[in-house]
């Protein structure tokens, strides 16, 4: 097979690894190479173009939702490390990828096969002179010298945490094991970071494949709470499952996307509003999952009603952030905005970004009463939410 050839396979394998802010990446279809590259959104805003690949599709693995388990009838190829750190220099200096996403099966073993993917970020940073981005995947199993250097070298570095508790992960493969092949690895990158100025300076992620194993909402965000707290992961990505042909899951119903978007929802209350692991909890229904049919931030309020209306001219911005409708941006506009005027209509709301129909019954303005609609939402406690804050150790039991 040619070099395009195999560039085409692995590009494509390593779709199901998500980078893009909020879980999206986008990846031109046709023939020209930008089909090599992913478009991954920013945090605030934009996008960067990287070249998302696999080192091999070979892999020794069995993970069950995985079109490169072992076992699987389907072609397979693989780079030496050279030929693909040649490959990326290419595309980079055509101006097409600005990144490289790392990845790759588990040819032989985890340690040969993280040697060969460090061997690549060697050759960009020291032979090439690269020094944009990279994101480089951890093995599973890979060791500490391995993954010490690549964090000297990488921008970002993850490990997939795939299923949130050793029950779940023992569903989806006979091989991987939670504690000792990835957890451990994720301390590891914590205290390598603590010993090395500028190591991953954007930090350590993971991912979850959702609705693979048959667990809950409420299992993978207590573990991704566990992993904020304990490993200082920067954040976790959401991946729903499809089942692929030719795979003990293919006849398994694949995971709606709307599923993984209320994950993204619920983390980013986590991550960037600020909000605690048990106010996140009250966004869970009775079986453990978030609603579907209603965002978690409305569903929280909806529990909460003794915290509204609040008053937009006097409120605190975390006050304020707990109003669906209004986010980080509108509540940074407006708490900046009162500094010099009040606030008296819906429409001075509107212009700093607020979403009015979704905010109206949460607020009032100073010295107007409340409406009778805003004073009449009712609790919705019809289910006991959990509120203990598991250790990790715990939340992966
Ligand atoms: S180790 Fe990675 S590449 Fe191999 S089967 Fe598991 S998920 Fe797929």
């Amino acid at each position: 097979m040619d070099e395009l050839g195999r560039l085409d396979l692995l590009a494509a394998d390593a779709r199901f690894d998500v980078c893009g802010y909020g879980g999206k990446d986008s990846r031109h279809q046709g023939t020209s190479p930008l089909r090599f590259i992913y478009r991954a959104s920013l945090p605030k805003g934009g996008s960067i173009c990287l070249f998302k690949t696999l080192l091999t599709s070979v892999c020794t693995n069995d993970c069950a939702y995985c079109t490169n388990q072992v076992g699987r009838d389907k072609p397979r190829t693989s780079f030496q490390p050279d030929e693909l750190a040649r490959l990326f220099m290419d595309l980079h200096h055509r101006r097409l990828a600005h990144g490289l996403f790392l990845s790759s099966g588990i040819a032989v073993d985890a340690s040969r096969t993280m040697e060969s993917m460090v061997k690549i970020v060697e050759i960009l940073r020291q032979h090439y002179q690269f020094k944009g981005y990279i994101h480089l995947k951890i093995l599973p199993g890979a060791p500490f010298d391995c993954i010490e250097e690549g964090c000297r070298l990488a921008n970002r570095v993850s490990v997939n945490m795939e299923a949130p508790t050793v029950q779940h992960l023992a569903r989806l493969s006979s091989r991987k094991r939670l504690h000792e092949g990835i957890v451990e690895r994720m301390r590891w990158v914590k205290q390598i970071v603590a010993r090395n100025e500028g190591a991953v300076p954007s930090g350590q992620t993971t991912q979850f494949v959702v609705g693979a194993a048959g667990e809950t909402d409420r299992d993978i965000l207590r573990t991704t709470v566990a992993l904020y707290r304990e490993v200082e992961l920067r954040r976790a990505y959401f991946s729903a499952f499809q089942p692929i042909e030719d795979s003990p899951l293919e006849g398994h119903e694949a995971t709606p996307p709307l599923r993984e978007h209320r994950l993204y929802q619920a983390d980013w209350l986590l991550r960037i509003y600020g909000f605690s692991p048990a106010e996140v909890d009250l966004a869970l229904g009775a079986a453990g999952d978030l609603s579907l049919t209603r965002d978690p931030k409305l569903t929280i309020a909806r529990r909460q009603p003794w915290l509204f209306p609040v008053d937009v001219n006097r409120a605190s911005r975390e006050d304020l952030l707990r109003v669906p409708g209004i986010g980080p941006v509108s509540a940074g506009r407006i708490v900046e905005g009162r500094r010099e005027y009040s606030i008296f209509s819906v429409s001075q709301l509107k212009k700093m970004g607020v979403v009015a129909r979704r905010a109206m019954p949460y607020i009032w303005f100073q010295g107007l009463l409340p409406t009778e609609k805003q004073m009449c939402f009712l609790p919705q406690l019809d289910d006991e939410p959990d509120q203990a804050e598991p250790s990790l150790a715990g939340a992966l039991a």
